[in-house]
């Protein structure tokens, strides 16, 4: 029988880690699918680990780790898919805002041959008017970005044990989870679901550390913002060859220009755009450093009992 694994970053979840392992392990017996759980706390300061590790105890399918510091959700779904060891592997979040129930609709996309099954948001669910406000914000730079429409795509998906290679094999440390399935290609499906509430616990998120993770995602996936550069630079050259020529008539007219404000909105104008500019490149040559010295994605701490491997350094170094 075919196994399907399932993915869980879980960043200070104590709250929700035995309810999502008993609601995911109830569903998958009742539908009779092979299964294991893969829970991955982020460097957790509650009791994140101890919970995963009692149901561990309780039902050997389950297994997880701890990182050794919060490396972020990317790097916990990408310890996740390295620890999986399943035909099909779902991602989901740990707070059951994924509904289960749209995993075997999954499950049986992927028996019908689909290699990729995406969760798509039918609606966002209740999320405070300030927490809409930044997530719009950050999926419409995304969007723009990465040309592609991620407003209602989600983390939350189905990969074959092939694309599950494939995103393992990439070399790059700054990953994107959700645009690389569609960079990957393969045979894609949707499946559309409702966001939950979240019962018990906060969001991670807030404006500042998704708009972090926009321009993060965004500098890791599109070359855009360095383009913008060369634009702004564009677009000052045509002006200086305006007022270039403005101010020569004036001067050869015999009446110099006057007018210190020129002077001085110039400055600040350009002297704006370089700074903007400095900081852009500046953010690409912090993310090639970072490549450059090849850090692993994360560092694992601590293992339940049925996970094998190198417990104090990263999982594999890839
Ligand atoms: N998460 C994580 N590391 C982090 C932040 C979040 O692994 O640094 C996990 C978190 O435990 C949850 C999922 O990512 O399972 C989604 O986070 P959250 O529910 O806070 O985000 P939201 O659903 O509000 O977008
Ligand atoms: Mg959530």
């Amino acid at each position: 029988m075919a196994l399907l694994s399932v993915v869980l970053p879980s960043y200070n979840e104590e709250m929700n880690v035995e309810n999502t392992a008993k609601t995911l392990a109830a569903l998958f017996e009742k539908e009779k699918m092979d299964y294991e759980l893969v829970f991955v706390s982020d460097g957790s300061r509650d009791k994140t680990f101890e919970a995963i590790k009692k149901q561990s105890e309780e039902n050997p399918r389950v297994k997880g780790v701890e990182f050794s510091r919060n490396f972020g959700k990317e790097a916990g779904i990408f310890a996740g898919l390295e620890l999986a060891t399943g035909d099909a592997v779902v991602v989901m979040d740990c707070d059951l805002q994924h509904p289960p129930e749209v995993i075997p609709k999954m499950w049986e996309l992927w028996k019908e041959g689909a290699q990729i099954v995406e969760g798509k948001k039918s609606s966002r669910g209740k999320e405070s008017i300030f927490h809409r406000m930044s997530a719009g914000l950050f999926y419409k730079i995304m969007s723009s970005l990465i040309k592609m429409d991620m407003s209602s795509s989600s983390d939350f998906k189905l990969l074959d044990r092939r694309v599950v290679d494939v995103l393992l094999g990439l070399p790059e440390r700054n990953t994107f989870f959700r645009a690389l399935t569609f960079w990957a290609g393969f045979d894609t499906r949707t499946v559309e679901y409702e966001v939950q509430e979240r019962k018990y616990g906060s969001s991670k998120w807030n404006f500042f550390s998704l708009m972090r993770y926009a321009i993060a995602n965004a500098t890791s996936f599109s070359t855009l913002p360095l383009q913008l550069v060369t634009m702004m630079g564009t677009i000052s050259i045509i002006f200086s060859v305006i007022l270039g020529i403005q101010t020569l008539v004036k001067y050869l007219m015999g009446n110099s220009v006057e007018g210190f404000t020129t002077v001085i909105l110039l400055v600040l104008i350009i002297g704006g755009f370089i700074m903007l500019s400095l900081g852009i490149i500046g953010h690409y040559i912090a993310r090639v450093y970072e490549e450059v010295k090849g850090r692993p994605k994360y560092v694992i701490n601590k293992v339940t009992e049925n996970v094998k491997g190198n417990v104090t350094g990263s999982w594999k170094r890839r």
